[in-house]
């Protein structure tokens, strides 16, 4: 753990943007189980709700999800499951495989991050196929669970790499993004909304209903912020691109 406690008010952030979102009617699910969601009825109010690097502080959420009887993905970067959150800019560790195992199969979806969650774009073809391939079955062969989503480091990609999660037998697959999905988005480029600190309950619900405006200036410089909180992105669907 971090020295200062960052986790207390993420933590009762958490507690309140999930509060308000369900308070508006909001569904809150992992990924794989939003988009079935959201094929059976386009007008279902589902939140998809993601966390990136599988950090250990991770351990907090699942009696959240429990409170607001929500589900969540966690995406795990599998070289680095055990060990120091280094390679993700993290002061604490990633979950081992022993955390993994025990988070509730029926709240958390376990996706894979990459293997050594290295930025997609300065891999070849086959050196992506690799770390793709080598961390969804390291997930599967090590928590004996099916692996549908993946999200790419550093929260962007290109259809170059779209195509070769999707052959590795992935169902779907995220990027940052910072809008709302539309219905001609490919299932291997979602985007994200970025869910900051700073977001109380009536931000929360403007962001998944309207997008990220207003939101976006200083996104970047979190991309991999010190706040543990801002590491939740949250998909949701809509009828139409907003940027
Ligand atoms: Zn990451």
């Amino acid at each position: 753990m971090a020295s200062a406690d960052p986790l207390t008010v993420p933590r009762q952030v958490i507690d309140e943007q999930w509060s308000a979102l369900r308070s508006a009617g909001w569904r809150l699910l992992g990924l794989t189980q939003a988009l079935q969601a959201h094929a059976a009825d386009p007008g279902a109010k589902v939140l998809g709700v993601t966390f990136d690097d599988g950090r250990d502080d991770f351990a907090l959420v699942p009696d959240l999800l429990v409170r607001h009887d929500a589900r969540a993905t966690l995406y795990v970067p599998t070289a680095h499951v055990g060990g120091p959150g280094g390679p993700v800019h993290y002061a604490g560790r990633v979950m081992s495989w022993e955390e993994l195992a025990e988070l509730p199969q029926d709240r958390v979806e376990i996706g894979s991050h990459s293997h050594r969650h290295m930025p997609t774009d300065v891999l070849t073809d086959r050196e992506l196929a690799v770390e793709v391939a080598t961390s969804r079955e390291a997930l599967q062969d090590r928590l004996g669970r099916p692996v549908w989503s993946f999200c790419y480091p550093n929260g962007y990609a290109a259809p170059r790499q779209a195509r070769i999660v999707a052959s590795a037998g992935f169902r779907n697959a995220c990027v940052v993004g910072r809008r709302l999905s539309g219905w001609a988005d490919d299932l291997f480029l979602l985007p994200r909304l970025q869910v900051l600190p700073e977001h109380g309950g009536r931000q929360i619900i403007a962001l998944v209903e309207r997008g990220e405006r207003g939101w976006v200036p200083r996104i970047k410089e979190f991309a991999h912020p010190p706040w543990r909180m801002v590491r939740q992105g949250v998909y949701r669907t809509s009828g139409r691109v907003l940027t």
